[in-house]
């Protein structure tokens, strides 16, 4: 691989378009939840498979997790969206089923989390083939978003999502409106709902043996979430929720994490809406013949 250093965009899309969020809310909430399991632990660093301590952070999401944060939007009335790796759909059938049940929305979060390497472009397109044959297999679902696992990307990869029918993604940290992205050969690619560090949990909430970080409570979190939100919701964008139910849904973090949503859902200025939802809102308001 030689690296193309010249100066250019790296990344090519066009500016996003000024939307107007449906019956003239002034800014959108999507709420997405990545169903890591044992795989953000596995995926970049085999050898942890034989860690069972450290994996047992990811086995969080099956034996409790998930149903909390379940039970948290079922509290509150929300629909999100929940990026499922398809390893975790095969390890967890039986607990990722209420997802789907309840109806919220499943998206495409890799097979093994493997991170997205250019180097190593057959094992992406089969971190994609394979995450689309277990949600499929396992959960009955053909997804139409993806979040990139360790949130990495490059364009053929781009280019592949748009061939496997996934026609959003929810990675990019360069905007705070849904945009197009362009495809290296000039082609439409999927649309982009970009995201935001200072609403990833993982930042906050996790430590571990291996990887010591500092944990943030209450009065760290919410002024920052308040904060972005506030300036978000002024400048007309989406606030996007990168969120985990091995970080969000333990006790603590389940508490900040409720009353931030409880006091977004008690606005009528804010669309709540899942990725295939604002996707569907976006092709519509700028794209429609
Ligand atoms: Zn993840």
């Amino acid at each position: 691989m030689t690296y193309d250093l010249n100066p250019r965009p790296l990344n090519p899309a066009p500016p996003a378009p000024v939307i107007d969020w449906p019956n003239g809310k002034k800014s959108a909430l999507f709420i997405g939840f990545d169903v890591d399991a044992e795989t953000a632990w596995i995926g970049n660093n085999h050898a942890n498979v034989d860690r069972m301590v450290t994996t047992s952070l990811g086995g969080y999401d099956a034996r409790v997790g998930i149903a909390k944060i379940l039970e948290l939007l079922e509290e509150l009335g929300l629909k999100a969206t929940f990026f499922i790796p398809g390893w975790t759909a095969e390890a967890h059938t039986a607990s990722c089923e209420p997802i789907v049940a309840t109806g919220h929305e499943i998206a495409h979060h890799g097979y093994l989390h493997k991170c997205p390497d250019r180097n190593k472009l057959e094992e992406a397109k089969e971190e994609i083939d394979r995450g689309l044959e277990a949600l499929q297999s396992r959960l009955g679902i053909t997804p139409i978003g993806y979040r990139a696992p360790s949130g990495e990307n490059f364009p053929e990869l781009l280019a592949y999502l748009t061939e496997c029918g996934l026609r959003y993604s929810s990675s990019f940290r360069d905007d705070i409106r849904p945009y197009r992205h362009r495809l290296a050969d000039g082609r439409p690619g999927p649309v982009e709902i970009p995201v935001n560090y200072a609403f990833d949990d993982w930042n906050f909430g996790i430590t571990s043996r291996l990887d010591g970080r500092p944990l943030f409570g209450r009065d760290a979190i919410l002024p920052i979430w308040r904060e972005e939100f506030a300036g978000t919701h002024e400048w007309g964008g989406v606030t996007t929720l990168v969120l985990h139910p091995q970080v969000s849904g333990r006790p603590m973090r389940w508490r900040i994490l409720r009353d931030f949503l409880a006091e977004i859902a008690a606005r009528d200025d804010v669309w709540i809406a899942t990725g295939a939802e604002i996707l569907a809102h976006y092709e519509a308001g700028t794209e429609a013949a």
